[in-house]
């Protein structure tokens, strides 16, 4: 089997953040074809998009998939339906959002799927937690997770354990 690492990052503002992205790490490591390899650190942080929204719970995890990236997204959104997600306007808040950051080298530019992930280089919520992960990690282009961490804008971003 060719396996792939693949980074998800978690974000849940609704319904008790910190069950529902635990929740859906354990629905993450029992998915076929692949094996749960670490969970960063669980963050609060303030929403972007529409505002007057509650604060986030952020964390990503680092999964080794035998999955194709269009299969891995399959089940990604199948575990946010599963936690209740409902579609209503573009960043509102929601029950739990699983966003595929990175897999393996791959870069996609599709309908449905773009890879990296295009807004992660500009989200301290979601660089700070692959930091966790893997601090030197770097985007398939060669830039430095922990460079675009140290450039990008301030979401408020607190360790829950400190927050
Ligand atoms: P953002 O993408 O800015 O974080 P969002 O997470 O709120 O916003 P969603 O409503 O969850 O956006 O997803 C919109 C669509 O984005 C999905 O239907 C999915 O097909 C597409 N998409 C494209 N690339 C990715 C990716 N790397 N990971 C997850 N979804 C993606
Ligand atoms: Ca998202
Ligand atoms: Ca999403």
């Amino acid at each position: 089997m060719t396996s792939n690492v693949a980074y998800i990052g978690l974000g849940s503002n609704l319904d008790r953040p910190l069950d529902q992205l635990r929740k859906a790490i354990v629905s993450l490591s029992s998915l076929p074809q692949c094996r749960l390899l670490g969970q960063s650190r669980f963050y609060r942080s303030r929403a972007v998009g529409p505002a007057d929204q509650p604060d986030y719970v952020n964390a990503a995890v680092r999964l080794e998939t035998g999955l194709s990236p269009i299969a891995l997204l399959d089940h990604l959104q199948h575990i946010e339906n599963q936690q209740g997600r409902v579609r209503h306007i573009r960043w509102g808040a929601r029950t739990l959002d699983l966003d595929m950051l990175l897999f393996g080298d791959c870069t996609m530019t599709t309908p449905r799927l773009t890879l990296p992930h295009p807004e992660m280089a500009n989200r301290d919520f979601v660089l700070q937690p692959l930091l966790d992960l893997t601090p030197d990690l770097s985007l398939p282009d060669g830039r430095r997770i922990s460079e675009l961490r140290r450039q990008c804008p301030d979401n408020h971003l607190v360790p829950l354990e400190d927050a």
